[in-house]
């Protein structure tokens, strides 16, 4: 298709594209070297007068330069090898050292794998052609029998809209979706980006060298290639089989999911048409789209404000709408748009306990009987397993995938998709409504390559709402702002207010260890709990405390089955079972429980309350375990501490604060 183009000339005469300069010289880059590589150099390049009368041998040096005449043009005075152009270069600081220099030289000796051809050489219509060795030439490139036809490119492009690929995962999809297809993976990309279905490039890009970056650099040191797919700075570097480089960047941030490199190729499907408003009838009033859930008031209040936000165009959608209309149809169309938009954003404030599962339903309902695509990703893969029957059986009609680390819908194409996080970098512009839960807790938190997929892929008319109990302060003040929308959810769903938690003065835990005493205030509090038959949370803020702590408080209580547990602890597991089922009475744990963890009838006991490493999310969350179930609703909870500090305060406040809006909105039971 390129082919035809470039060397058909301009004008409508010729059949060419209108506007198409006439080619006069092409170079066509053999098989062997790496799509993503390819990609690199296209980005790279400049066109150049000295191009005129370059040679087949140059050409080769300057891809083997990188494609960048500067590189290019201290390889060529390194070649020159007299002792005063060495001493210039090293005052120039050009390369990277002696060893980096000679490895290049050995990369330009090895020739590249291209073909030249000369339109004028050849005497129009013909074309003078030059080959490295080992080269087939471009004839019958675009022969028709040849050509994968465009029903197929269709398809290609059908399947990878809204995905980012490295290219063993495109590969891979294509086994999985479209077997016959995947032996002409690298042509169908090819055609699929020149027909504006897709963008190719290289994994981890350059870094940006216009004026103001220099300036820039000048304070902040050199800026640093950025990898394309999860938008990490890239500081490592390889020798690479990929592209015989001897120092080919690749991405340290998202190798878990494979490696992004300079030479790989990623591969950016448009964005998924079919927005859900312009299809489907228009969706019922709020009031009657939520009756058939069966919400408490509080989340029915909640959940109506997210759907008015659904139904309301985001702020991206005009941005779209405008540029689609812009783009003619005598052109090709424009690739996937790299201008950043960003789609509106909801919060959903809901205290712990609130049934936060229960109100996403309509909003997903909403998105997805419209004909959209729906996304919900959790930091936690426990979550993603729990959640999945339930969505499956509230949604028994839509086509669902599951996504975690192994999991084997990895390629399932489904308009509603659960995932891990980190899963979320293989999409791209591939949602119209995308629920993060507890956006706060590990790994999302303070996590910017999570941040930049989770918005990489909602569409840029798509919807975001956050799903949190403790949002992060950024956000909180974006919503207090009006930046974001926000639905606060104060009440639990069993209409009983939050417990509010007691501070209670005390000497500090390892202070309790080196003198092996506990003071008496703690255990009359235990036994009060036991008394009343409530399971303890013990959380404590290090695990080295848990083994000494424990034989203490064994000692103090004897009968009474006591465990630790942490991130390191094996049977952690069991020993959550066991807690559960009651045949364990105190569990002192890390804040690994903090959150996802609901037992009925239980107490909380955080020790150490002011230390460093619990914040105020994280108390609200421990403290978010006491309470949960409708026979236990109360429930005790206790920060221990030697002082209040502003952690401490701002969770009470916190807590007290949901409790009287509450109140006010009339959502509690019992005052
Ligand atoms: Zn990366
Ligand atoms: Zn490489």
């Amino acid at each position: 298709m390129d082919w035809v183009s470039w060397t058909s000339g301009s004008g409508e005469r010729s059949g060419g594209w209108p506007g198409q300069p006439a080619a006069d010289k092409i170079v066509l880059l053999g098989k062997k070297i790496p799509l993503g590589q390819a990609a690199a150099w296209r980005d790279q390049f400049h066109s150049e007068w000295r191009f005129d009368r370059f040679s087949l041998e140059d050409w080769g040096r300057l891809l083997s330069a990188g494609a960048s005449i500067a590189r290019w043009e201290g390889a060529e005075r390194l070649r020159g090898n007299s002792a005063g152009q060495r001493r210039e270069q090293d005052k120039q600081g050009w390369g990277a050292g002696r060893d980096n220099r000679e490895q290049d030289k050995k990369d330009w000796e090895m020739g590249f794998p291209v073909c030249l051809y000369d339109r004028r050489a050849g005497g129009h219509p013909r074309w003078r052609e030059l080959c490295a060795p080992d080269m087939d030439g471009a004839q019958g490139v675009a022969e028709p029998g040849r050509m994968p036809a465009a029903r197929e490119v269709a398809r290609f492009a059908a399947l990878t809209a809204g995905r980012s690929l490295l290219q063993p995962e495109l590969r891979g999809l294509l086994e999985a979706q479209l077997p016959e297809l995947a032996g002409s993976w690298r042509t169908l990309a090819q055609l699929a980006q020149l027909a504006g279905h897709a963008a190719l490039m290289a994994g981890v890009a350059p870094a940006q060298t216009g004026r103001r970056r220099r300036f820039a650099g000048l304070l902040r040191g050199p800026a640093l290639p950025r990898c394309r797919r999860c938008g990490s700075e890239v500081t490592r570097t390889a020798p690479c089989a990929g592209c015989g480089q001897s120092s080919c960047a690749y991405c340290e941030a998202c190798l878990a999911m494979g490696r992004s490199r300079s030479c790989a190729l990623l591969l950016r499907g448009s964005a998924v048409s079919g927005a859900a408003a312009g299809h489907a009838a228009p969706p019922a009033p709020a009031d009657r789209q939520l009756d058939r859930w069966g919400l408490s008031p509080a989340q029915r209040e909640a959940a109506a404000e997210a759907l008015r936000f659904l139904a309301a165009p985001s702020a991206g959608r005009a941005a779209t709408a405008a540029a689609e209309s812009a783009s003619s149809s005598a052109r090709p169309p424009a690739a996937p748009s790299a201008v950043p938009v960003r789609p509106a954003r909801f919060l959903l404030w809901a205290v712990t306990g609130a049934g936060k599962t229960e109100m996403i339903f309509p909003l997903l309902a909403h998105v997805l009987e419209a004909g959209g695509r729906a996304l919900v990703a959790t930091p936690r893969r426990d979550v993603v397993l729990e959640l999945a029957p339930r969505l499956a059986k509230v949604f028994p009609e839509q086509q669902m995938s599951v996504l975690y680390g192994g999991s084997e819908d990895r390629w399932t194409p489904a308009n509603l998709v659960l995932s891990t996080t980190h899963q979320l970098l293989r999409f791209h512009q591939a949602f119209d409504l995308v629920i993060i839960d507890e956006l706060d807790a590990f790994p999302y938190h303070n996590d910017p390559m999570l941040a930049y997929a989770a918005e990489a892929c909602c569409k840029d008319s798509g919807h975001f709402i956050f799903l949190s109990a403790t949002p992060p302060k950024k956000l909180q003040r974006d919503a207090a702002a009006g930046r974001c929308g926000v639905a606060k959810v104060p009440a639990r769903f069993h209409g009983h207010p939050l417990p509010v938690p007691k501070r209670t003065s005390f000497p500090g835990t390892d202070e309790n260890i080196s003198r092996k005493r506990l003071p008496s205030n703690l255990i009359t509090e235990l036994e009060r709990s036991l008394q009343r038959d409530a399971q303890i949370f013990l959380f404590i803020s290090r695990i080295q405390q848990i083994p000494p702590l424990l034989a203490l408080l064994r000692s103090k209580l004897p009968g009474v089955r006591i465990e630790g547990t942490s991130s390191q602890d094996g049977e952690r597991a069991d020993k959550v079972l066991a807690f559960r089922s009651r045949a364990i009475r105190i569990l002192i744990t890390t804040t690994i429980l903090e959150r996802g963890v609901t037992v009925p009838r239980s107490d909380v006991y955080i020790l150490d309350a002011d230390s460093g490493l619990f914040d105020e999310a994280s108390l609200v969350q421990m403290a978010g375990r006491a309470g949960r179930s409708m026979e236990d609703p109360t429930g005790r909870v206790f920060f221990f501490s030697r002082q209040a500090n502003s952690a401490q305060r701002g969770a009470i406040r916190q807590i007290k604060q949901m409790n009287r809006i509450a109140l006010s909105k009339g959502y509690l039971k019992v005052v």
